[in-house]
């Protein structure tokens, strides 16, 4: 039995319906095994603009901060068209996103790839390539390198140039290395750091504090691999692969690399780790505006990132199994969101789909 508290951040567009779903089912974890969760709502993106003038107010973060976490629809409205974007980067409703990973210091983003059995069609691998399915994560450093660096344009004799730094100290290396090797203790115990040391300082520093973290977890199998063979190895035999550590622009590549090759972006969960407990959890989508209102948003990847919540800031694997489980036997069952469904499955709606997987559980 564990009291915890969430802050739910709806968002715009599918955002508020999708995070209604994912609630409905940690309610009903919390039911089943005895804990008691409470939520608490703040306002971020477009309906924060249109209530308070800014995309997230300091307010907002401080209730996100004081919660043990936090489950995030998403942000943003149709891109130049809407009255959300006639206004400068930092008032637009993603400088909201940007502002709380900041604030609440989530340094590691978590992506899973997971091909589902049942949605291989999507999968647009051969089967030769894909197997029946893959189950992978890449952990993405998210607040350094390439990013973050210093950067100019000049002319130098008489020509533009444009310089961008890669900088990452040791011990923003180990803190995610850390992490991925965390990860990898609750999976299946193998870490592939990826890098491009054959090339950059940057890159042999970042393979030098990985091999040093990986001697506290003699457990966990540690393999290097340089960035360009992972970018063919994910569409070569991605079953090889169990967490991928990487830094921010490798990661920002690849994942969405290894987004695709699962076929059904609906489907795709994340979280952003900071060094306490407290994550941040989304879906992998964005808002679609196109779709809001419908009912026909798919809640999955939003319910599984409620999942990925009760595993790495709850600490309840058996209540993130029992979820993903769930998911899995919907999907076997046949029940289909209209993005996912095809001949002979059983559409459902939003709602729907979120009353199959509480039925499942
Ligand atoms: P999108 O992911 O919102 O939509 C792309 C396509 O996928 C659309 O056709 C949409 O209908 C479909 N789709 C996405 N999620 C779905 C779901 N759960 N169920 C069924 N279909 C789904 O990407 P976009 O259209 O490029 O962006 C729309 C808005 O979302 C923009 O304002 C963008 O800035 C924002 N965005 C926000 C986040 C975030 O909040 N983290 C991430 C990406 C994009």
């Amino acid at each position: 039995m564990a009291e915890k508290t969430i802050t739910l951040i709806p968002g715009d567009g599918i955002g508020p319906e999708i995070v209604a779903e994912a609630v409905r089912v940690l309610d009903a974890v919390a039911d089943k095994y005895g804990h008691k969760f409470s939520y608490k709502k703040i306002l971020m993106g477009g309906c924060s603009i249109d209530a308070y003038g800014v995309p997230l107010t300091d307010e907002a973060i401080a209730t996100a901060k004081s919660s043990d976490a936090v489950l995030l629809g998403a942000v943003g409205g149709k891109v130049g068209n809407s009255r959300w974007y006639d206004v400068a980067p930092n008032l637009r409703p993603e400088a909201g996103l940007l502002k709380i990973r900041k604030s609440l210091g989530l340094f590691a983003n978590v992506r899973p790839a997971y091909l589902y059995p049942e949605l291989a069609d999507a999968c647009p691998l051969k089967q030769s390539h894909s197997g029946d399915s893959f189950d992978l994560v890449i952990m993405r450093e998210l607040t350094g390198g390439l990013y973050f660096g210093e950067r100019h344009t000049e002319v130098v004799n008489g020509l533009r140039t444009a310089t961008d730094t890669l900088v990452y100290n040791e011990e923003e290396i180990r803190r995610i290395a850390v992490r991925a090797f965390e990860v990898a203790e609750r999976r299946r115990k193998k870490v592939t750091s990826v890098d491009k040391a054959n090339v950059l300082d940057s890159s042999r520093l970042w393979r030098a504090v990985v091999h040093e973290v990986a001697k506290d977890y003699p457990d966990v199998e540690e393999e290097d691999m340089l960035v360009d063979n992972c970018a063919m190895q994910l569409v070569h035999d991605p079953g090889q692969f169990d967490v991928i550590l990487t830094e921010n622009m490798f990661g920002d590549i690849l994942s969405d690399e290894a987004s695709m090759i699962t076929g059904s972006i609906g489907m795709l969960p994340s979280a952003s780790l900071c060094a306490s407990k407290l994550g941040l959890y989304e879906p992998s989508h964005g808002s679609a505006p196109d779709i809001a209102g419908l009912g026909v948003a798919n809640p999955l990847a939003t319910i599984l990132s409620a999942a990925m919540l009760l595993r790495y800031s709850f600490d309840m694997d058996a209540e993130a199994d029992d979820v993903e489980e769930a998911v899995k036997k919907v999907l076997k069952d046949g029940i289909r969101t209209p993005d996912i469904c095809r001949e002979g499955d059983k559409k459902v709606s939003t709602s729907g789909m979120g009353d199959a997987v509480i039925a499942a559980l």
